[in-house]
């Protein structure tokens, strides 16, 4: 991965499975750090000496866990060994408490959402630029410490955090909130200032994406000769555009883009892939495999198994492609919360290689080619435009794999599909005429499992619901349902009912994120 020296230690997020890791490593890398993310399971395997070599400090994520069930104490014990600067967030500050010699038990009062923390030490230098000595920022914890450890200031406190904020010596901070969500006031300042106390060193950006990205790629494509021939699976979407752009600039690849059509994208979206590509001289290859995925979705209701069965579907079908194309790869548009997520970071014999080698796993004997494996969404948007794509494949909405399958209760048919096909589009082409899409994160329709009655043509009918969402949000972790004006919603009603044939009903959905997902399925 990033080669290092002295100059270029990254910042190092050992991540206890919180639910806003990735949001810790991108702010970092946002204000210019280098970062490397890792889950505990995979420093625990590569032993924290190895993983924390060459980092310049540590930054330990939030977690489910409770401190007392000491599933992380030997990883802390040893990262406190080594004397690298460290910063601890919620699970992370309620750690470094514990095995410092404070006490950590169920909060007098568990905290969660927006939080008032009062600033006992204005003075730190952890709140360098903080205006003021109240802040409200964003909690989420049944535990807390309650007895800082010997010889720690405590620097904040809230109602339910005795220990809102601990600094030990002057290498150690702890933090019961989450500076990294964008709710939390000053949370990025904080960071920075943490980064600047630690003399992390800065020198992260678009150079830095692009040779990161074209590294992994050559260290990748290793093994395969010049002219090889591999295939791209092409989505549409932002980060399989950017991978298949990418591996034709900066390889001498025979590279064919395959984009499935497995009958589930949206009205339109084969197509403008298609143009956009075509536009950067890359010609895709549509392999129309509808029958295929609507025969296997048939007479399943439940989402998860739908989820399944199309992704399974959907290697099998890439894979054999691939074999007809006699391809000896395979380049995917991967990037690092999937590789986090999926558990898919090597393990402890692996660690080294993921550093500096790359991943390099044979499936049915291709070659797994993901160059942005390294990189958030925004970095690969970053990247996206120094290569030159339009703007209007950068900022295409979010499709999930399964494309509408997930957007359709219950069974799918070819029916359904058509259905939420054609609202679908409704919904998009009268946000877009109010040019309303900027300010939107998502915004679609749903096909809803229930039915109601309608009276079209002065005669009974017993149709479809639709469902309409379009949320606000800054990075999905959270969303807000939009205030979309009223005549905005009337007029998707208005031509939904009138031009979808068997809907007799459009509902708008209200529900923020969280309890909701955006998502429905
Ligand atoms: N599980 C711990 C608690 O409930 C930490 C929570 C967190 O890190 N968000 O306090």
């Amino acid at each position: 991965m990033v080669k290092t020296s002295g100059e270029n230690r990254p910042v190092l997020v050992i991540d206890f499975g919180g639910q806003y890791g990735h949001l810790i490593a991108r702010r970092f890398r946002e204000l210019g750090y280098r970062v490397t993310h890792l889950p505990a399971k995979t420093v625990k395997g590569a032993g924290v000496r190895e993983v924390t070599a060459e980092v310049a400090g540590v930054v330990l994520s939030g977690g489910p866990a409770s401190v007392w069930e000491s599933m992380h104490d030997d990883i802390v014990r040893a990262v406190l060994n080594t004397g690298i600067p460290m910063l601890g967030i919620c699970y992370g500050h309620q750690l470094l408490a514990k095995m410092l010699g404070g006490r950590v038990s169920k909060a007098p009062k568990p905290e969660f959402g927006p939080t008032e923390v009062r600033i006992l030490r204005p003075e730190d230098p952890i709140f360098k630029g903080f205006h003021s000595d109240r802040i409200l920022v964003w909690m989420s914890h049944n535990d807390a410490v309650i007895t800082p450890p010997p010889g720690a200031e405590v620097l904040a406190v809230s109602e339910g955090s005795p220990v809102a904020a601990m600094r030990v010596g002057d290498r150690i901070y702890g933090v019961q909130w989450h500076p990294e969500v964008s709710h939390s006031q000053y949370g990025s300042r904080l960071l920075m200032n943490w980064a600047e106390i630690s003399g992390i060193p800065r020198g992260w950006g678009e150079s830095e994406i692009l040779n990161l990205a074209v590294q992994t790629l050559k260290e990748q494509i290793a093994g395969l000769e010049g002219g090889a021939r591999v295939i791209s699976a092409v989505s549409g979407g932002v980060d399989s555009t950017v991978a298949t752009v990418l591996a034709e600039k900066y390889s001498e690849l025979d590279i064919i883009p395959v984009l499935l059509e497995h009958g589930l994208h949206p009205a339109g979206w084969v197509e403008d892939t298609v143009d956009a590509l075509r536009s950067l001289g890359i010609e895709v290859v549509v392999v129309d495999v509808s029958d295929r995925f609507l025969d296997a979705l048939k007479g399943l209701t439940d989402p998860e198994v739908k989820r399944k069965v199309i992704s399974r579907l959907y290697f099998d079908e890439l894979h054999r492609i691939a074999k007809e194309y006699n391809a000896k790869g395979l380049i995917q548009g991967t990037i690092y919360p999937d590789v986090i997520e999926s558990g898919g970071l090597p393990g402890a014999d692996r660690i080294k290689t993921h550093h500096n080698i790359g991943h390099r796993e044979a499936a049915h004997g291709l070659i797994i080619i993901e160059p942005l494996r390294w990189l958030y969404k925004d970095e690969v948007r970053r990247l996206g435009r120094m290569l030159g794509i339009p703007d209007s494949i950068l900022n295409r909405q979010p499709v999930p794999g399964p494309g509408l399958a997930v957007r359709i209760e219950g069974e799918v048919t070819r029916e359904k599909v058509e259905v939420v096909r054609r609202a679908d589009a409704i919904v998009r082409e009268v946000i877009r005429n109010h040019k309303l899409e900027e300010g939107l994160w998502q915004y679609f329709a749903i096909l809803t499992g229930s039915r109601a009655t309608g009276v079209k043509g002065d005669r009974r009918e017993y149709g479809y619901v639709i469902a309409v969402r379009a949320v606000e949000s800054s990075e999905a972790m959270t969303a807000r349902a939009a205030r979309l004006p009223w005549e905005v919603l009337e007029e998707i009603m208005v031509r939904i009912t009138r031009e979808v044939p068997g809907v007799t009903r459009v509902l708008y959905d209200l529900t923020s994120k969280p309890p909701a997902t955006i998502e429905w399925e």
